[in-house]
C-alpha cells in the first residue's frame, strides 16, 4: 500500500465517531443510580483487601477554578478569581481527604499524588502545602513516588514558587501551553512566549523536576503547518521532557464557550492530519518517543525507562505514568475515583459538592460498577491503546476463557481492521500495523460493547447500574 493510499484511510476513520477512552466504559455511559452507599461499599472492600495484600492509590485533586475560560478547554472549570472562594474549597478539599481516610479505617495507601483541575496553581504555595500536610497526616507512605501538578504559567508562578513547590516535594510539572503563534492564541483566548515559559524554565527549576511535560493541541483556529512549524520550533529550545499534542475537538454542542470558535477558521481533517504526521516526524527527529496515543517522551525523563522501554503503561485522564498506582482516589469536585475496577464521579456543581461534605458524606453524582466483562474488555482495550499490542493468551489464562470464543462477535469487525491493513493477527497476539498506530481507538472500538448505547440507562442485559453490584459479587 502507499503512502497516499494509507492517508487517505487514515482520513476515512477519522471521519468516524469512535470512544476517547481514559476510562472503560466512557464517563458519559456512568449511571446516576451508582451513588454513595455504593461506593462506601467498595471502598470499605479495598480497605478490607488491603490489610492482605499491600494495594496501592493515587490521590487525585481537583481544583476547578481558572481565573480566565479558554476556548478550547473540554475540563470541568468555574471561572473566578476571588480568593474566599479558593480558600473555601481548600478547606472542603482538605475535609474530603480526611472524610476519605476515616472511611477506609486506617492510614490511606498513597503512592502518588496529582493536583488537576482547572488551575491548581493560581493557588497560593502555602494552600498547596497546607493540602499536602493533610495528605502526610493520612498516608501510609511516608515518601511518595510521583507528586505532579498542572501549571497555568500566566498566573501566580514564577520561578520562587516552583522551588517552593519542589522542596514540598513535588517531583513533576506540566505547563498548559497548547500554542506558541499569537493569531492561535488570540482565537483560543491562551497566549504563550517563548520568553515568558523560558524564565520559569531556569537550570534550577530543571534541576528540581523529574518530568517537565508541555500540554498542546493541533486543529486549533488559524493553526498552519507553518505556524506549526514555529511552535515546533521553540518547543526544540525549551525542551521540556514530556509533551502531551492533543487534537483539539470543537464541540460547542457541549461547551457553551466553544461558540466563540468560529468552525471556519479550523482547519479540515486533511490538514490535521497532516499537522499530526508533521509534528509526530519533527518530535522524532528531536529524539521523543511516542507514548500510547498522542505523548511523546524523551530520554531526560525520570519514566522514560518504564514507559519505553519496559512499556509498563498505564493510561487514565490525566495521561500516561507507569503501573504504581492501580486506583486513584479523586477528592474535589468532578474528581474521578477508581477502585477495584469501579468507577465513581463526584458532583460537578459546587452547591452540591459543599453540601456533602458539610454533612460529611461522599460526594458521589454517579458511576459504574464493572462486571467481569467489563474488566476483560477494558484489559484489551487499555493494551491496544497503550502498546498496540494484545497478548491473547494473558487473558486465556487469566479469565480462563477461550479468547477467539469469547470475542466472536467482534469477529467481523477484526476482519475488517485486517483486510484494511490495520492489524495483524495469530493465535496468540493481535498486532498493531505501521498504519494501525494511527488507528488505535478505532482497532480498541472494535472490542467496546457500549459504543452504540447513548446513555447511562441502555445497559445492554436491561439491568440498572444499581443492579450490577450484585451481578458483581455472584461473579
Ligand atoms: S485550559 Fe486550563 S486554565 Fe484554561 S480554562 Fe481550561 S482548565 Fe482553566
Amino acid at each position: 500500500m502507499n503512502i497516499t493510499h494509507n492517508k487517505s484511510l487514515i482520513v476515512e476513520y477519522k471521519k468516524k465517531k469512535s470512544g476517547w477512552y481514559t476510562h472503560y466504559p466512557i464517563n458519559g455511559l456512568w449511571s446516576e443510580e451508582v451513588q454513595d452507599n455504593h461506593f462506601v461499599e467498595v471502598f470499605k472492600n479495598f480497605s478490607q483487601k488491603n490489610k492482605d495484600i499491600d494495594k496501592d492509590s493515587q490521590l487525585y485533586i481537583h481544583f476547578p477554578f481558572c481565573p480566565k475560560q479558554c476556548l478550547f478547554c473540554h475540563c470541568f472549570t468555574l471561572i473566578t478569581s476571588k480568593k474566599d472562594k479558593y480558600s473555601q474549597l481548600v478547606n472542603e478539599i482538605k475535609n474530603e481527604i480526611i472524610l476519605k481516610y476515616e472511611l477506609y479505617g486506617d492510614k490511606l495507601p498513597i503512592n502518588d499524588i496529582h493536583f488537576g483541575g482547572g488551575s491548581p496553581s493560581v493557588l497560593d504555595f502555602e494552600q498547596i502545602n497546607d493540602i499536602l500536610n493533610v495528605i502526610k497526616k493520612v498516608s501510609k507512605q511516608e515518601k511518595w513516588n510521583d507528586v505532579a501538578i498542572e501549571i497555568d504559567p500566566r498566573n501566580n508562578v514564577n520561578e520562587k514558587i516552583l522551588i517552593d513547590y519542589s522542596k514540598a516535594g513535588i517531583n513533576r510539572i506540566s505547563f498548559g501551553i497548547q500554542d506558541f503563534d499569537k493569531r492561535v492564541g488570540k482565537a483560543i483566548n491562551r497566549t504563550h512566549t517563548f520568553d515568558e515559559i523560558k524564565s520559569l524554565l531556569t537550570d534550577t527549576v530543571r534541576g528540581n523536576f523529574r518530568s517537565i511535560n508541555f500540554d498542546l493541541l493541533y486543529g486549533l483556529p488559524f493553526q498552519s503547518l507553518d505556524s506549526l512549524k514555529k511552535t515546533l520550533e521553540i518547543i526544540s529550545w525549551l525542551k521540556p521532557t514530556r509533551l502531551a499534542y492533543y487534537s483539539f475537538q470543537h464541540r460547542p454542542d457541549l461547551y457553551r464557550h466553544q461558540t466563540a470558535i468560529n468552525s471556519d477558521n479550523l482547519p479540515n481533517i486533511e490538514l490535521k492530519n497532516a499537522m499530526n504526521l508533521l509534528i509526530q516526524d519533527a518530535l522524532k527527529k528531536l529524539n521523543y518517543k511516542k507514548l500510547g496515543l498522542d505523548h511523546y517522551i524523551n530520554e531526560d525523563d525520570y519514566y522514560y525507562k518504564d514507559l519505553i522501554l519496559k512499556k509498563n503503561i498505564e493510561r487514565n485522564a490525566i495521561g500516561y505514568s507507569p503501573k504504581t498506582s492501580h486506583n486513584i482516589i479523586g477528592i474535589g469536585p468532578s474528581a474521578m475515583t477508581s477502585i477495584d475496577g469501579h468507577y465513581f464521579q463526584n458532583f460537578y456543581t459546587l452547591p452540591n459538592y459543599s453540601e456533602k461534605i458539610s454533612k460529611k458524606l461522599n460526594p458521589i453524582a454517579r458511576g459504574w460498577i464493572s462486571n467481569i466483562d467489563d474488566i476483560i474488555r477494558r484489559g484489551v482495550i487499555f493494551d491496544i491503546i497503550n502498546n498496540g499490542i494484545v497478548n491473547k493468551k494473558k487473558y486465556e489464562d487469566r479469565y480462563k476463557i477461550n479468547f477467539n470464543e469469547y470475542f466472536i462477535k467482534e469477529s467481523p469487525q477484526l476482519l475488517k481492521l485486517k483486510k484494511d491493513n490495520l492489524i495483524t493477527e495469530n493465535s496468540i497476539y493481535i498486532n498493531e500495523t505501521e498504519i494501525g498506530k494511527e488507528l488505535r481507538i478505532y482497532i480498541a472500538n472494535a472490542f467496546d460493547i457500549y459504543k452504540t448505547y447513548k446513555h447511562s440507562k441502555d445497559f445492554f442485559d436491561g439491568k440498572k447500574a444499581s443492579d450490577r453490584i450484585y451481578q458483581l459479587r455472584n461473579n
